[in-house]
C-alpha cells in the first residue's frame, strides 16, 4: 500500500524500528502472552529503552512527542503482528490514559509520572466505564467525595484493560453530586496498592487474551487531593478530548491488523490446491480480496488524513468517528473473510486468522460503538 504524504523519512525509519522489534520481540513469545493472559513488564520495559512509549509526550518529560500520525503508524505495525492484545494493552498506556498527564497534568504531577511511563515501569490504566455506563459515558456513579486534604472515592469499573497488572489508573468519577448528566465528573490518579482499591476480578474474555481486563472496585478508597487530574467537574471534556486519540489508534490498530490478515490469507490461497489449480486461481476468490484491500485503503487514507487534521489543530471530531467506524467495520469484514477462504484451518484454535477473527470483535464495540460514532458524525452533518 502506497504510504501518504504525511508519512515523513522519519516514521518510516521508526516503521522499520517497529517491524525488526515485532518480529524479534513479539512473534516468538506471542502465543505464551496469550496463555498467559498478559504482557510481561519485560516488554514494556524494552520498549521504554527503544524510546516507543513517549511519542505523545513532551520532551521536557523525556518523551518525543512526535504527535498523532506516529500514534498511528504505532498502532498499525503493533497490530501487525496479529496479536491484538499488544495493541490493546501499549496503546491503552500510550494513547488512551497517559496523554492525559501530558496535557492536563500539573507540573508535579509530570515528573512524578511521566518518566516511569516513558520508560516502561509505571503501566497506566484509564477507568471510565462502569457496569451501568458505558456508551452513555455521563451516567457514570461512580463518587469521589472531598474530605479536608482527601478525595475518598467510591463505586466500581468494568472492563479495565490493564487494571490487572497496571500500576497507575486514571479514575474518572462523580464530584458533584447535584451536577447532572456529563457535569461534575473528574479524574484522579491511583496507584496500584492504594487502600480499597480491589481488583475484583481478572475478566476472561472472547480475544485480546494478552491484554489483561479488571472488574475494579473502589470501597472508600482514599487519595490525596493533589490527585485529582486536571480541573474539578470538567473531567467529561477531558475524556472526549482523548477519546480522539483513543479512536485515532484504534483505526490504526484495524488497519494493521486488516493488512497483516489479507497477506496471510494471500499467502494461503496462492498455495492451498483445489479443482485442479489453487483458490487464487478463482475469479471470485481475486475479487473478493480486491474489494477487502480496497476499503482497507480507503480506511487507512481517511486514518492518516485526521492524523494530520489532528497535527494541525484542527477540530475533526467528525471525520475521526468516520475513520472509527470504517476501520474498525471494515476489519470485522477482512478477518470473517479471510477466515473463510481459510477454510476448516482458519476455524482451528491457535491458527492466526482464528485468533485474528476473535481479537477484531471488540473493535466495533471499545472506545465508541459504531452507533455511538455515526451518531458523532451525524450530529456534524
Ligand atoms: C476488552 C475490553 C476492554 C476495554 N477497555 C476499557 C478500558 O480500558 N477503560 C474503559 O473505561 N473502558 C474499557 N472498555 C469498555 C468499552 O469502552 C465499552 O464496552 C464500550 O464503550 C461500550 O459500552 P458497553 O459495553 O457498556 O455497551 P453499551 O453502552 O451497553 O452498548 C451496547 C451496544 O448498544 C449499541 N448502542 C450503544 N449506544 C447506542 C446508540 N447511541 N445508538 C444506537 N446503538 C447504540 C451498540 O451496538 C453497543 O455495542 C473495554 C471493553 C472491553 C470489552
Amino acid at each position: 500500500m502506497a504510504d501518504p504524504a504525511c508519512i515523513t523519512e522519519e516514521l518510516r525509519l521508526l516503521r522499520e524500528q517497529l517491524r525488526r522489534f515485532v518480529a524479534e520481540e513479539v512473534m516468538p513469545h506471542g502465543d505464551a502472552w496469550e496463555r498467559e493472559g498478559r504482557i510481561p513488564r519485560s516488554i514494556y520495559k524494552l520498549m521504554g529503552d527503544m524510546g516507543l512509549l513517549g511519542m505523545r509526550h513532551p520532551v521536557a518529560y523525556g518523551g518525543t512527542d512526535m504527535g498523532p500520525v506516529a500514534s498511528v503508524l504505532f498502532a498499525e505495525e503493533l497490530a501487525r503482528s496479529s496479536y491484538g492484545g499488544l495493541p490493546a494493552s501499549v496503546l491503552v498506556h500510550t494513547d488512551m490514559s497517559s496523554t492525559h498527564i501530558s496535557r492536563r497534568g500539573t507540573d508535579e504531577q509530570k515528573r512524578k509520572y511521566l518518566p516511569g511511563i516513558i520508560s516502561g515501569d509505571t503501566i497506566v490504566a484509564i477507568a471510565v466505564t462502569e457496569p451501568g455506563a458505558g456508551s452513555d459515558v455521563a451516567g457514570m456513579r461512580t463518587k469521589a467525595v472531598r474530605e479536608g486534604g482527601e478525595y475518598v472515592i467510591n463505586g466500581s469499573k468494568i472492563y479495565i484493560t490493564n487494571g490487572v497488572h497496571g500500576d497507575l489508573i486514571i479514575v474518572a468519577a462523580r464530584t458533584d453530586p447535584t451536577a447532572k448528566g456529563s457535569r461534575g465528573i473528574s479524574l484522579f490518579l491511583v496507584e496500584k496498592g492504594t487502600p480499597g482499591l480491589i481488583i475484583a476480578r481478572e475478566m476472561d474474555k472472547h480475544g485480546d487474551l494478552s491484554s489483561d481486563t479488571a472488574e475494579l472496585f473502589f470501597d472508600d478508597m482514599r487519595i490525596p487531593a493533589a490527585n485529582l487530574l486536571g480541573d474539578e467537574h470538567k473531567g467529561f471534556y477531558a475524556i472526549m478530548d482523548n477519546f480522539q486519540n483513543e479512536r485515532l489508534v484504534l483505526a490504526g490498530s484495524s488497519i494493521g491488523a486488516s493488512a497483516k490478515a489479507i497477506e496471510l490469507t494471500l499467502d494461503h490461497v496462492r498455495n492451498r490446491q483445489a479443482f485442479g489449480a489453487t483458490l487464487w486461481d478463482l475469479q471470485a476468490t481475486r475479487q473478493r480480496l480486491g474489494m477487502l484491500a480496497t476499503k482497507v485503503s480507503a480506511a487507512r487514507a481517511l486514518t492518516y488524513s485526521c492524523a494530520e487534521l489532528e497535527t494541525r489543530g484542527i477540530d475533526c471530531v467528525r471525520e475521526i468517528s468516520m475513520a472509527k467506524v470504517l476501520a474498525c467495520e471494515v476489519h470485522v469484514e477482512v478477518v470473517n473473510a479471510c477466515l473463510q477462504l481459510h477454510g476448516g484451518s482458519g476455524f482451528i484454535r491457535g491458527t492466526p486468522i482464528e485468533r485474528m477473527t476473535r481479537d477484531a470483535r471488540i473493535q466495533t464495540i471499545g472506545g465508541g460503538a459504531t452507533e455511538v460514532m455515526l451518531e458523532e458524525v451525524a450530529k456534524r452533518m
